[in-house]
């Protein structure tokens, strides 16, 4: 039996920030995850400055590619807009594997199936035991499974289904672009070019309103990537896109039973305006660590609900009242 004071289940930013806070604080911790990093991540892999500010890198210190933008090319209505942002890109497949070597813990490949509460401690696949248990295991967690499903569900309409693809591409054009409520999308699709020629493009949008306009989030795909084409944005790549779900914040008041604890994705903490998720993640690590240091209880309602500031959102969310 491995035995550590606090185990973590998930090794992506939500993971690999509670860990290194506790380590910070010389609290003995591993990490399980399931597959080996670097590993690729569908992601956007748009983060703020806040996040950096979390996480305590400044630009010259991260050693990857982060690609700064001043500006998004919004495309709505068949128009397109410029707005003024202050947003960096990352890439997962580097940033998920720098960070998780950052924290210093021991990290352990392997599939957590099944835990059981054994008096004080948590044994998990009778292989791991642990005081502390954290669930940063994405929406397919399986500490939210175990422990938090009934008491913590999560809301279908809040589902996003998600297409994506990240590729070597030689683009011609560096901005970031985005198109909402095209064909009445509800969510949006992005191009985003990246450090050493890699592009990232993807789609968005919730799961329960496509299926209730007789709809699915593959057709919207076919459509964008025509409008890639029509732009000359992506033109004769032939696409291999994948596809994964995640969830938007909704309740958070029970993320803590006993000494269990869940965080980021298991959680469903994305932004409500944008479906951001990393910098969320990285909060409720953050929250989760001190919970475990200070032994007072987790609380993750001050963690972002949204990326833009209040009269953004706001527009965004009228607009697709009105027109979705
Ligand atoms: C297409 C797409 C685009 C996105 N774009 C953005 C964006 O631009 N900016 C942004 O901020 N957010 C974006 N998000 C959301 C963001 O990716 C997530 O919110 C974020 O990754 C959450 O981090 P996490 O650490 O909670 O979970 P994850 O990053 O999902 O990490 C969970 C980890 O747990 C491991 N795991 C799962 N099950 C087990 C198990 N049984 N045993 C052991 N380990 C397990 C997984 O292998 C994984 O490494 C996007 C999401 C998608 C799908």
């Amino acid at each position: 039996m491995i035995n550590s004071k606090v185990i973590i289940v998930g090794g992506g930013p939500a993971g690999s920030t509670c860990a290194w806070k506790l380590r910070q604080k010389g609290i003995d911790c591993l990490i399980l995850d399931k597959k080996p990093f670097p590993k690729p991540k569908l992601c956007a892999g748009w983060i703020t400055p806040g996040v950096l500010d979390d996480l305590a890198i400044t630009q010259d210190q991260y050693p990857h590619g982060l690609t700064k933008f001043n500006k998004f090319q919004v495309h709505i209505f068949n128009k397109e807009l410029k707005i003024k942002v202050h947003q960096y890109a990352i890439r997962r497949y580097e940033f998920d594997d720098w960070l998780l070597k950052r924290s210093g813990v021991t990290v352990y490949t392997h599939d957590v199936k099944k835990i059981i509460q054994d008096g004080p401690n948590y044994i998990l696949d009778d292989r791991f035991r642990c005081q502390y248990l954290v669930g940063a295991g994405g929406t397919h967690c399986p500490v939210y499974r175990t422990f938090f499903r009934p008491v913590n569900p999560r809301a279908k309409n809040l589902m996003v289904v998600t297409l994506e693809e990240e590729f070597q591409y030689d683009y011609q054009d560096g901005n970031c672009h985005l198109w909402f409520l095209q064909n009445k999308l509800p969510g949006y699709t992005w191009y985003v070019p990246k450090s050493k020629g890699y592009l990232n493009v993807g789609i968005g949008g919730y799961f329960e309103k496509l299926k209730s306009n007789g709809d699915n989030i593959k057709n919207h795909w076919l459509l964008f990537i025509q409008e890639l084409e029509r732009l000359s944005l992506v033109k004769n790549y032939q696409f291999n896109e994948k596809g994964y779900t995640y969830y938007i914040r909704n309740g958070v008041e029970n993320v803590q039973i006993d000494n269990v604890f869940i965080i980021g994705d298991a959680v469903g903490l994305a932004t409500q305006d944008m479906g951001e998720g990393i910098g969320p993640a990285v909060e409720s690590g953050i929250l989760a660590a001190e919970a475990i240091i200070s032994g007072t209880s987790l609380d993750l309602k001050s963690v972002r609900k949204y990326s833009f500031p209040w009269y953004l959102t706001a527009l965004r969310l009228l607009a697709s009242r009105l027109f979705s």
